[in-house]
């Protein structure tokens, strides 16, 4: 007689595998894969570990350990992704949204708050449009434009947009930079400007995890050159926004000097500030172009 399979079995068995794959957060990583074929909720896993599995579960848990093996992205996996407190679908059409990039989303939306409520926002390079949809659902007074250059990630974009009501709320628009903007002719009007550009420089690509280098869309992450490329053709095409009262922007490390003297020169804004993440790396710049912040 065989032995019935039960789920403490497949957990172990799961985080076994992708302990040995080099997987950062095995055992939380293997209950979630676990939590997506049995289907039940993640916090439910420990109170079922001694359930019998049938084996379809145990097949499709399976399939999705293997892809994890292979260092396929959680998210991607579970189509899942929580940012800013909301669940958004997330898959290779765009980059797996970071929780550092919660700070850009947070400091524009305290700044609009205190001073413009109204103001339109534009989210330059939005992937899978968490920026533009939670400042959307936090300013609701606020005309939103979401661009990318890449179609299939704006494609993700409105289906998120949708999830979380906010279609109305958010003009999509694909090209590059400022472009869409300008052909819209809406440059008159926006406000912010907020971007999480690619910032990765090339020659550090290929020491990046497996995760990231070898299953996220490489024009999303990668930054040319010092990481800093974007920004020669951004920020000329910043001073032709004639109302522009913030620019706020996510950095890698060690970048920080560098970007806030692109924008300094560019800008020639009224204060800049740099803030930290929660690891303490200088993670977001706010270039401030008038008074009223204070
Ligand atoms: N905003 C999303 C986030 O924070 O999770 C995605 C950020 S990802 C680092 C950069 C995004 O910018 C990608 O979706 C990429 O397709 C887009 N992108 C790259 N170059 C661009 C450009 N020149 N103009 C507009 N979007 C660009
Ligand atoms: N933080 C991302 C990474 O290093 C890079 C994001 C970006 O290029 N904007 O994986």
């Amino acid at each position: 007689m065989t032995a019935v399979t039960r789920v403490m079995d497949l957990l172990q068995e799961g985080t076994s595998c992708l302990v040995a794959a080099g997987v950062d957060s095995p055992r939380f990583d293997a209950a979630c894969l676990l939590a997506l074929a049995l289907p039940v909720e993640h916090n439910q896993i420990p109170l079922m570990l001694h359930d019998p599995v049938s084996a379809d579960q145990r097949d499709r848990f399976q399939q999705y350990l293997q892809r994890r093996c292979q260092r396929e992205p959680l998210q991607y996996i579970t189509g899942k992704v929580d940012f800013f407190g909301r669940l958004f679908a997330c898959d290779r059409r765009a980059m797996v949204p970071r929780p550092e990039t919660e700070l850009l989303v947070e400091a524009v939306t305290t700044y609009c708050q205190h001073h413009c409520p109204h103001a339109a926002i534009a989210d330059i390079g939005t992937g899978a449009g968490v920026i533009a949809i939670s400042l959307a659902t936090m300013l609701p007074a606020a005309p939103i434009y979401a661009t990318d250059i890449s179609d299939e990630a704006l494609k993700l974009t409105a289906e998120n947009a949708r999830l979380h009501s906010a279609p109305n709320r958010i003009e999509l628009l694909c090209g590059p930079y400022l472009d869409p903007l300008a052909k819209m002719g809406v440059l008159a009007e926006v406000e912010v400007i907020v971007t999480n550009p690619p910032y990765v420089a090339t020659n550090l690509f290929d020491d990046l995890q497996p995760e990231v280098r070898d299953f996220e869309p490489r024009p999303a992450l990668d930054g040319g050159h010092q990481g800093l490329d974007f920004y020669a053709h951004f920020l000329p095409q910043c001073r032709q926004l004639p109302r522009l009262r913030l620019l706020a922007t996510e950095i890698g490390i060690g970048q920080a000097g560098a970007v806030t003297r692109l924008v300094s020169e560019h800008l020639n804004p009224t204060e800049i500030e740099v803030c930290p993440d929660l690891a303490g790396i200088s993670r977001v710049v706010l270039a401030y172009l008038d008074q009223t912040h204070t």
